[in-house]
C-alpha cells in the first residue's frame, strides 16, 4: 500500500510536467523503487536520481517513524538515500526541483571506434544527456543519441564520422521506431524527450536480462576497448548495448560514490543459461578499471570483490565481515539494514 501511494505521488508530480533535477535523466518514467537503487539516466553534469533526494520519512525496523534531511542530518542521510530496500519502509521522498523545459534529441549512426577513443569526452559531452549504443559487432558504435535543451545550437549532420539518422529509429535498428519518443530535433517536453521510450509503450526489447557495470570515467575508453575485445563472446546473447555518464556523488551506496562513472549496459537475451557464462568474462575484462556492478542489475563478482570496488565506501568494516554469501544486493541491503538500525 505504502509503495502503491508513492507511486500514485510520482505520477502526479511527471504529469504535472514538474521537472526534478536528475529524474528527468532516467531513459524510464521513474517509481519510488528506483531511488533505493541509485537508477540514473545519462549526462557528464548529471548525478543519479538519488541525488535528488532532499529529504526522506520511512518506518524502520522498530516500527519507528525516522525523518532525515540532507540539510541537517549529514553522513545519516548520506547513508540512508541508497539502501537497496533495507532500512524499512519509505513513505515520503523530498526532492529538488527544476521550472519545466523543452527538448530535442538527435540521432547518429556508425561512430567509427577510433573517433570515439580520440574523443570520447567531447562526444559525451555534446549534450545535455548522451547515450551510446553498440552490439560489439564491428568496429562502429552503432548510435549515438544526444538528448539537447530546445534552445542550444543543433549539432552538425556529421558528428566525429557518425552520419545523422534520417528517420526516427530503434537503438536496435532492426526493430520499429514505433515505441520510441520523437527524434530528428523535433522540441517537445522534457518528459517526452529524455525517454528513449514513450510512455505506456514496452521499453527497450520488453522481453530481455540486463547487466550493467560503472567504471571511473578516467578509465572510460580503456574499458570500453576492453569490452569491445569480447565482442564475439558478448554478441551472440545480446540485444544491444548502452554507455551513458554519471556525475559523481556523496551517496554512500552509490556506484557513483566520489567518481564520476561511465556505464556499460547489456540488454541480453532472456538465456541466463549463456549469459551467466559472459558475465564473468566482461568482470574479468573490467577488473583493472575498478569495476561496480549496477544494484538492481545481474551480476557474478565474488564478494571478495566486490568489498575492494567498494573499499572507498564509509560504511564500518564489522559489516563487510559478515557479508558471506553471494554478493548480491539482497546481502549487502541486509547489511546496510543491520548498521541503521543499530545507530537509528
Ligand atoms: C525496462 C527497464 C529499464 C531500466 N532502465 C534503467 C535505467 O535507465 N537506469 C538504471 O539505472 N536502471 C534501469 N533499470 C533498472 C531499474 O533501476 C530498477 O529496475 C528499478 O530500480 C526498479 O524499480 P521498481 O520500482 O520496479 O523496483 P522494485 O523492484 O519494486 O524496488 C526496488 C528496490 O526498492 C525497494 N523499495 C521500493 N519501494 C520502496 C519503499 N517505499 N520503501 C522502501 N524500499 C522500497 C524494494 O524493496 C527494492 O529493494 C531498468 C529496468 C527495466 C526493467
Amino acid at each position: 500500500m505504502l509503495v502503491s501511494a508513492m507511486d500514485i505521488f510520482v505520477r502526479t508530480w511527471m504529469s504535472r510536467g514538474m521537472p526534478c533535477t536528475t529524474w528527468h535523466r532516467c531513459r524510464i518514467s521513474p517509481s519510488p523503487g528506483h531511488v533505493p537503487l541509485a537508477t540514473h539516466g545519462s549526462g557528464m553534469q548529471n548525478g543519479n536520481l538519488s541525488t535528488a533526494v532532499a529529504a526522506m520519512e520511512f518506518i524502520n525496523a522498530r516500527g519507528e517513524i525516522v525523518r532525515l534531511s540532507r540539510q541537517k542530518d549529514g553522513d545519516t542521510f548520506r547513508g540512508a538515500v541508497v539502501h537497496l530496500g533495507g532500512i524499512g519502509l519509505v513513505t515520503k521522498l523530498t526532492l529538488d526541483v527544476l521550472p519545466t523545459f523543452q527538448m530535442k534529441q538527435w540521432v547518429y549512426l556508425n561512430l567509427p571506434m577510433q573517433q570515439m577513443q580520440a574523443h570520447f569526452e567531447d562526444i559525451m559531452s555534446a549534450g545535455y544527456s548522451v547515450s551510446l549504443f553498440t552490439d560489439w559487432k564491428g568496429n562502429d558504435i552503432n548510435q549515438v543519441w544526444i538528448k539537447q535543451k530546445a534552445d542550444d545550437a543543433d549539432p552538425d549532420k556529421d558528428f566525429y564520422g557518425a552520419q545523422a539518422a534520417t528517420r526516427d529509429v530503434h537503438p536496435i535498428i532492426a526493430i520499429s521506431a514505433e515505441n520510441c519518443t520523437a527524434q530528428m530535433g523535433v522540441a517537445g517536453p522534457w518528459y517526452e524527450r529524455m525517454p528513449h521510450f514513450r510512455m505506456n509503450f514496452t521499453p527497450s526489447s520488453g522481453k530481455e536480462l540486463q547487466s550493467e557495470y560503472f567504471v571511473p570515467r578516467k578509465h572510460a575508453v580503456d574499458a570500453l576497448m576492453a569490452v569491445n575485445r569480447l565482442g564475439k563472446h558478448i554478441a551472440p546473447h545480446l540485444l544491444i548495448s548502452e554507455v551513458r555518464a554519471i556525475d559523481a556523488d556523496d551517496l554512500w551506496m552509490s556506484p557513483c560514490y566520489q567518481q564520476p562513472c561511465v556505464t556499460i549496459h547489456f540488454t541480453w537475451k532472456q538465456d541466463w543459461d549463456n549469459v551467466k557464462k559472459v558475465l564473468p568474462m566482461i568482470e574479468q575484462a573490467l577488473d583493472a578499471y575498478d569495476v561496480r556492478p549496477h544494484w538492481a542489475k545481474l551480476f557474478t563478482m565474488p564478494p571478495a570483490k566486490l568489498r575492494h570496488a567498494t573499499s572507498n565506501w564509509p560504511i564500518s568494516k564489522p559489516c563487510y565481515s559478515s557479508m558471506t554469501a553471494t554478493a548480491n544486493s539482497a546481502t549487502i541491503s541486509w547489511q546496510v539494514a543491520c548498521m541503521v538500525n543499530q545507530s537509528w
